[in-house]
């Protein structure tokens, strides 16, 4: 991996390129391919992480890549043979996932270090479309990490944590320090295994983002006060929560438990 190679980063297109190999190492480590795998990245940039993953993977399958910055594509297709290495062209927020877990004939692992403007809505577009995918790794900004894991209690916890941990099991696997990166970014990283589940029967779902974003609504206040023509007083105790608590002390089973209430 030579640093003087990488080509000029765009910061449009959110790119912080992975220059250390014992970091790329670890990931692929962690994501462990097996040449049967339906191998997706999203963001490949100039190929340090794809290399990685094109050998460890062996390829009995292609592995695809989804690249939006157009003059990153030339170098990539330069990098292996078709039969081996896919290049999609495009914004991986408007990929049918379906579709290619379709031509794959199974659903896909999905990798990445993910450009951090784009983290969260590809995280829930990919959640949308969560019965195409086996297992998503990515790099993350580590603030991002530590809310999609965090806790009730905490003040990283919130609608973030409760709709993916709806989803998907979290797991924050490592730190990752800005050093690891060209440019340097001013945060820290974190990558982070999301392996799709199902938590609630998907009619919950749609109650349940609302009950999440109503208890957030304003994070100060109280239940009482957030669930106000939604939830009375009497109906909150009925469920076993206080109207003088705060939504970022409750945990999922009060979310569900007021999911349930609100489809009822
Ligand atoms: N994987 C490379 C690495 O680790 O060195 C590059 C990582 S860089 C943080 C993010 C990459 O995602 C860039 O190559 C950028 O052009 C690409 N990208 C940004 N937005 C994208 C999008 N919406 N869809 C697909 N790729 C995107």
């Amino acid at each position: 991996m030579q640093v003087a190679k990488l080509p000029q980063a765009k910061k449009r297109f959110g790119q912080n390129f992975l220059v250390q190999p014992a970091i790329v190492s670890r990931i692929v480590a962690v994501v462990a391919p097996r040449p049967n795998d339906a191998l997706l990245e999203i963001g490949p940039g100039p190929g340090a992480l794809t290399q990685a993953l094109l050998t460890a993977h062996g390829g009995v399958e292609p592995l695809r890549v989804i690249e939006l910055d157009r003059d990153l594509l030339a170098n990539l297709h330069a990098l292996a043979p078709a039969e081996r290495l896919q290049v999609i062209a495009g914004d991986a927020l408007q990929v049918d996932f379906h579709r290619l877990a379709q031509e794959a004939g199974q659903p896909l692992r999905v990798v990445g270090n993910l450009p951090y403007n784009v983290s969260t809505p590809l995280i829930f577009h990919l959640l949308e479309q969560s019965d195409a995918i086996v297992d998503m790794h990515f790099m993350l900004q580590k603030e991002v990490a530590d809310r999609l894991a965090a806790g009730p209690g905490s003040s990283a916890y919130g609608r973030l944590s409760l709709m993916v941990q709806a989803q998907a099991q979290v797991e924050v696997l490592f730190p990752v320090a800005p050093g690891n990166f060209r440019p340097v970014p001013k945060v820290d990283s974190a990558f982070v295994r999301l392996t799709p589940y199902r938590r609630l029967v998907p009619e919950l779902l749609p109650p349940f983002a609302r009950v999440v974003s109503l208890a957030f609504a304003q994070r100060r206040k109280t239940l009482a006060n957030n669930f106000k023509g939604v939830f009375d007083s009497a109906m909150l105790e009925v469920l076993e929560i206080a109207p003088s608590a705060r939504a970022e002390t409750l945990d999922f089973a009060a979310f569900v438990r007021l999911a349930e209430a609100l489809a009822q």
